[in-house]
Parts: C-alpha cells; structure tokens; sequence
C-alpha cells in the first residue's frame, strides 16, 4: 500500500510540467506541511497509534495521487455507531493554513489520549475524520517550483489539453463545481481562479468529498480555508442565507455552534474568529452539502491571507485546532436529538427520513439515517420538539422530544410496514414482479426504480431471518431475474432492496 502510494507522488511529480516565467516568490516557510512530510506523519502515526488512527483515502486526485484521510477514534478502523465529524483542509492548493491547523488538531487528539480526560472523551466516543489535503496536485504545484503558483488556488485539470501546467489558464476551482445552482455561476471562464468547471462534479476530488459525506453523515463538516486577501479574514461562515432573505429551518442552531466555535478560536493576534451566515448563491460545497443533506456545514477562513512566516505559522495552526476542540465537544455532547431507526419486523436498520418539525423546510435535506447503523444525529438548541420519522411503505411515527440544554437525548424508533391484504400483496410494491416461472418454478424477475442507486435484494422469513441474498449491486430501471432458494416451503416472506441512500420491502407471496 505505502509502496503504490508513493510510487503515485512520483508520477504525480513528473506529470507536473512547469510553466511560465516566474514573476514574484512568497517566501513559503519551512513550518508549512508538505504533501510527503504529511505522508510520513501518517505512516508515523499509524505505528504509534494503531488502535486509535486509521489511514486510509478519501479518493484519487485528476493526477492519480492519493487524497489523504484518517479516523482517530477507539477501535477507529472500526466503523462504530458514535456521531461522526469532519475536518478538512486545502481544497484551495494555496489556502494551507488549514493544513495546519488539520495536523494540530490530529497531533492535540493522539497525544492526549490516555492522559487528557477530555480528549480521550472525544477520541471514544467520536469517529473524528480529517482530510489535510483536498487537493493534493495542486498542493504539490504551489510548493513546486514555479514562483506563480504561490496563488494556485485549483484543481490541475488540463483545460486546454496540451498536456502539461499553464498558469493560470488550467484547473478548476473545487469549491465552485458542486451541483448546486450551476447554470446561475458565471464563473466559466478557465483561466479564472474561480473557475467552476466543464460541467458539475468533474473534479474527482470533489467527487470524493461528496460519497465520503454523503456515506458517513457527519453531524458537522468544517471546511478550511484563508483570505487571498484581507477580507472575511478569521471568519465562520455558517448554512446559510437564501438570497431572497430566508433563513434556514436549522438557522439558530447553526449560528449559536458557529458563534461558540469562533468565540473559542483565536486569530493570530489573539483575538476571537467572527461569524457570519453563508449566501446559498454559489456552486461551492457548503450550499450543497447542507441544502442537499441538512448536514451542517461551516467554512472557516484562516488568518487575512494566505502565508504566514515564523512562529506565526504554527500559532495559527494551534488556535485554529483549539477552537476546533469546541466542535468535537459539541458532536459529543449536543444538544440534539439521536437515536436509531430499525425494522419492527426484521429488527435491521433502515434508512429512513428523520424530520424536526419545528426545524423543517422541504428545500433542506432530507436527512437520512445511516445505512450500516440506521443512526442519525440531529443537533438542536434545548427545547420542545416533535420528531418525525418516516420511510416509504411504512407507518409515520412522531413523537414529542424534550431536548435538554446539553447531552443528545435518544430516542429510538422502531418502524412496522404498512400492511395490506394477502391478496394484493404483489402490487404494493410495483418494482418486484411474479414471473411467470414462479408457478412451480423458482425465480422473480424485478425492475428497481429509477432514482434508486445500485441495490442489494435479500430474502427474509416474516420472523426476520435472512435466508438468503439474491443478487448484489443490481442496476435500477433494468429487469433482473433472481432465483429463489431450494426448498423454499409455502408462505410469505419479506424481500428487501437496500441500496446507498434507500431501502424498499416487499411481501412475497410463494406457492410453489
Ligand atoms: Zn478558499
């Protein structure tokens, strides 16, 4: 593994063919993290603390390199029911700081395990994920050799297909190509540093970043940037301010974690961050990820531009990661609602629609519980609530919740199918179909709707044992035959599709 990763920076490398003439040089202090020295941390941290970091990647850069990723938990190769966080940094290449304060906050984590109460709290009971570097190539290009790319704030796709670098007329801005209201950015000009892309999701590294948060739902996603230049300098950027004025259902309690946080983060002059509410106007992550997922997702601007010399460097690093603690403290600790969501039939998770009344709006979310665990994690101010949760051919349940001012309050859910007669059992559930063949033969045929991502079909008895799994990885909108069991005796049973985002059951009435 460690051999191919490093056999990929060296192509990585040689694939970076510079360009241009050099036109003014920031000095770029040694404190700042390079892309193998990071490498070297891991590879050094997953030897120290093998049960508590796990290395592994979000992905794979436009250039075949490694986009770093790490889990510090207990047991944290382990996927565990514990609420998630998310810490990443650099998507802009140059905006490294953030960098920084990622290796601080995984350094303050590790070494206090065991002797520091409270990061050992945080260690077990969070599964704590950082991503110090988003883009890789472009982290490799701006502490390359060519002065410009001091500035290189993108991807390196090659927009004009020459086969090498051009400043600045490659890379797309990862931040800007996000599906999210698109067509409105004007930003489609190549050679800008703000530069969207060809068409949204065509940078893998943004890709990457969207399965990773869409498949671990972290209840918070914190993403680092700096300034290019003064302005917005030492900010939060909270989800977010429609721009017609609206605010969002989560408004209060996304602006009191973002006003905590920035109250407990120090710029590099001592002073606490500011906050402000995000605009939803652009393609970048932050709309997305929140308007898509209802998960909250915060950018922080680091320091009031970009490059720091001296001791200043790891100041910021060690402020940032400081205010970052408050954040583990509260994906810990809330104030929220969690608890899981299972099957009352068959016992098994679901992936079912957890819905806050009080916090709801239909252009927010929805937001889903966990397709391993059937967890979900809904931070909230202390207060009286109702919960809704619902999943399609399954009855509604709410229930009043009394959030108090700290602590998640759980509430588990259990939820029955919507049950009809025997008699019509084939056509409430349009997808799976009665082949022919049945009668005296073995075999369903299914068609997935479409919308519903690659699905596994499994067969369960009424009392919630799975007896078999009948095909993996089935494409929707396509019509696949399954084979039933041997000796399956008369009766009725439950046929389950669970695919990435969705889960759908079926009665199945079989008479041989
Ligand atoms: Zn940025």
């Amino acid at each position: 593994m460690l051999d191919t990763v490093r056999q990929r920076v060296a192509c990585a490398v040689l694939l970076v063919l510079l360009a241009g003439l050099s036109v003014s040089a920031q000095a770029q202090d040694p404190r700042y993290w390079r892309l193998d020295d990071i490498i070297a941390q891991f590879d050094a941290w997953e030897l120290a603390y093998p049960d508590i970091f796990h290395q592994t990647t979000l992905g794979t850069s436009g250039q075949g390199e490694p986009i770093l990723l790490a889990c510090i938990s207990d047991n944290a190769s382990v996927r565990e029911p514990e609420p998630a966080i998310f810490f990443h940094a650099a998507q802009h290449a140059n905006e490294v700081n953030g960098t920084t304060a990622v290796m601080a906050q995984m350094a303050a984590l590790l070494e206090g395990y065991g002797s520091d109460p409270a990061f050992t709290a945080r260690v077990d009971g969070l599964e704590i994920w950082f991503a110090p570097v988003r883009n890789p190539d472009g982290h490799r290009y701006v502490f390359g050799d060519n002065p410009s790319a001091d500035d290189w704030r993108k991807t390196l796709r090659d927009n004009n297909d020459n086969q090498q670098v051009d400043f600045p007329d490659d890379g797309v801005d990862s931040n800007r190509n996000w599906d999210w209201r698109w067509l409105e950015s004007n930003e489609a000009n190549p050679s800008s540093q703000k530069y969207k892309g060809p068409y949204p999701w065509s940078e893998p590294e943004v890709v990457a970043a969207r399965d990773f948060i869409v498949r671990e739902k972290p209840v918070i996603v914190v993403d680092y940037h700096s300034p290019v230049t003064i302005g917005w300098s030492n900010y939060v950027f909270y989800p977010f301010q429609r721009q017609n004025g609206g605010q969002t259902p989560d408004w209060d309690v996304c602006r009191d974690i973002a006003q905590e946080w920035a109250s407990e983060t120090r710029t590099v002059g001592g002073n606490p961050f500011s906050t402000i509410y995000a605009y939803d106007t652009l393609p970048k992550e932050q709309c997305w990820v929140y308007g898509n997922t209802g998960i909250l997702a915060y950018l922080m601007e680091i320091g009031d531009h970009c490059w720091y010399t001296g001791a200043s460097v790891d100041t910021i690093g060690i402020r940032v990661a400081r205010g970052g603690s408050y954040l583990l403290d509260r994906a810990l600790d809330g104030p929220g609602i969690s608890g899981t969501v299972t099957s009352a039939i068959t016992g098994l998770p679901l992936i079912a629609e957890v819905r806050i009344l009080e916090m709801h709006d239909d252009a927010i979310g929805p937001r889903y519980t966990d397709q391993d665990n059937g967890q979900f994690h809904r931070p909230t101010l202390g207060g009286n609530f109702t919960l809704e949760v619902s999943l399609r051919d399954h009855v509604t349940q709410t229930f009043p919740v009394d959030v108090a001012g700290s602590g998640w309050t759980v509430v588990d859910v259990e939820l029955s199918p919507i049950t009809t007669a025997v008699a019509d059992v084939i056509t409430d559930a349009p997808w799976l179909r009665i082949g022919d063949t049945l009668r005296g033969g073995r075999s369903v045929h299914l068609a997935l709707p479409s919308g519903m991502s690659a699905a596994s079909v499994e067969l369960f008895d009424l009392r919630g044992r799975r007896l078999a799994t009948l095909g993996r990885d089935l494409a929707p909108d396509r019509p696949h035959r399954l084979t039933l069991p041997n000796a399956l005796a008369d009766g009725v049973y439950l046929v389950r599709a669970v695919s990435r985002m969705q889960q759908q059951v079926a009665r199945l009435v079989y008479i041989n």
